[in-house]
């Protein structure tokens, strides 16, 4: 006879339960910025960090011209640039051992900001919790991390984290995940990306930088290596080092020399300082993965940022669409979360009001690591830039689709300052 095992929920003491309106998993730039905007409206929220601090290294730290839209029309960019050191570039180049051509122009935006910043992004987020800390239906627990969702009829009713010291409940009208590519609260909901391939991984280190070499964003192709480099807010070089998907093994096995040799080839400069990198452990491997859920909500949930989008590093814009999407949720749910009329359609609305410009990047992204990326990491010889690349009629895209996207977003008017 065929023993049936019946899986049993855990049961768990529960210290406490909260009660807020909306609950936000996820201290990103997507979680924070919608836990401001909301508190902003007066709605209450608490936002749960699993993190007991924002102190992780290598996370996005461009920030585009659409972001600091944003920032402007919340009266907060002064204060931001004063506040917190930051670097801007102006270009992406491109280049070969044969051609440049400038692949991204920001200072033809029409904007007050034709540029990218680079801002170290734990100070991003730590100045806008600062901000959300004003208002005191904003709540920030750190090291809540959220391991169930609280399902009831069909519908989330909130999470289930373990802090410190035990189990805790926090209720909500709505749940957020903005918990990041990996999102838990995507697998919890039964939630799946639809994923795009990719043909790279990103290697990312620092080297120091002399003040008067060039600042700027530049992507030298080699053959089957591409190595992005661009000044960061410490004056450093920070590099992201492409490499063919799953080669990061046979990479490390032929020694951290062969990959300063590597680096060297590139850029002949940095032959002064590639002993810099002395450990593996200098370096972070980013997998790369591309993906997006069909369908971004159920009842009482709504996923954003990463959690329902994973995007290609190409033009560094994850933290702008992110934030992009945290402000469409907010002008879309403030107030019928504070009414507390909150259905189904409201969430509905925030995944099509981002959809075209989330398909539009992602399709843009996959077009250039098929079309230029993986050509370079499957070539043995120096690649030819396509010439559409140079091309006058086409040169203001790149820049327009990477700074605002299709549809550029902006903060309800009862959310500005002026
Ligand atoms: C190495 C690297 C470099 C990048 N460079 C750039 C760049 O230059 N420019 C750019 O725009 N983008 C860049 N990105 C992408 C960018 O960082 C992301 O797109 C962006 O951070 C997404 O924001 P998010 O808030 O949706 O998710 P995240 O920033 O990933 O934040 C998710 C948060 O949720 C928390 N969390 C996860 N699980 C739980 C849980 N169970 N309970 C509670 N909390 C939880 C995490 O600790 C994290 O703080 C980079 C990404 C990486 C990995």
């Amino acid at each position: 006879m065929l023993e049936e095992t019946i899986e049993l929920p855990a049961i768990h003491t529960i210290l406490d339960v909260q009660q807020t309106t909306c609950c936000i998993v996820g201290s990103g730039p997507t979680g924070v910025v919608l836990a401001l905007l909301l508190a902003r409206q007066g709605v209450p929220v608490i936002l749960l960090e699993a993190h007991k601090d924002l102190n992780r290294d290598f996370r996005g730290d461009i920030v585009h011209a659409g972001v600091l839209e944003i920032m402007d029309e919340l009266g907060l960019t002064e204060r931001l640039f004063q506040q917190i050191p930051h670097a801007k570039a102006d270009k992406i180049n491109f280049a070969t051992s044969k051609q440049t051509v400038t692949f991204a122009d920001f200072s033809r935006l029409k904007t007050r900001h034709p540029y990218a910043t680079i801002i170290p992004q734990v100070q991003f987020l730590e100045f806008l919790i600062a901000e959300a800390q004003r208002y005191p239906n904003f709540k920030l627990l750190m090291g809540a991390n959220v391991q169930e969702l609280i399902e009831e009829d069909g519908i989330i009713r909130g999470v289930r984290y373990r802090g410190n010291n035990g189990w805790h409940e926090v209720r909500a009208q709505l749940t957020v995940g903005a918990d990041g590519r990996f999102s838990r609260i995507r697998q919890l909901a039964g939630m799946e990306l639809n994923k795009t391939g990719s043909p790279m991984d990103l290697l990312w280190f620092r080297l120091s930088r002399h003040p008067e070499e060039p600042e700027g964003l530049m992507a030298r192709f080699g053959c089957k290596r591409i190595l992005v480099t661009y000044n960061n807010f410490e004056n450093n070089w920070q590099i992201a080092y492409v490499i063919p998907k799953g080669y990061y093994r046979q990479l490390r096995a032929s020694g951290i020399e062969a990959l300063r040799q590597s680096i060297v080839e590139f850029v002949p400069e940095f032959a002064d300082r590639v002993e810099q990198i002395k450990d593996w452990n200098q370096a972070s491997l980013l997998s790369v993965e591309v993906g997006r859920l069909p369908r971004w909500y159920r009842s009482g949930l709504l996923l954003v940022g990463d959690a329902a989008h994973v995007m290609s590093p190409v033009g560094g814009v994850g933290v702008n669409y992110a934030i992009q999407d945290a402000v469409v949720a907010a002008n879309v749910l403030g107030n019928p979360l504070q009414a507390g009329r909150l259905q189904l359609s409201h969430l509905a609305t925030v995944q099509r009001q981002r959809e075209l410009s989330i398909r539009t990047i992602q399709g843009f992204q996959t077009f250039i690591q098929k079309h230029i990326i993986a050509k370079a990491l499957q070539s043995d010889n120096t690649l030819k830039l396509p010439m559409y690349l140079s091309l006058p009629i086409l040169r203001d895209i790149p820049a327009q689709l990477l700074s605002f996207g299709i549809l550029p977003v902006h903060v309800n008017n009862r959310l500005r300052v002026n």
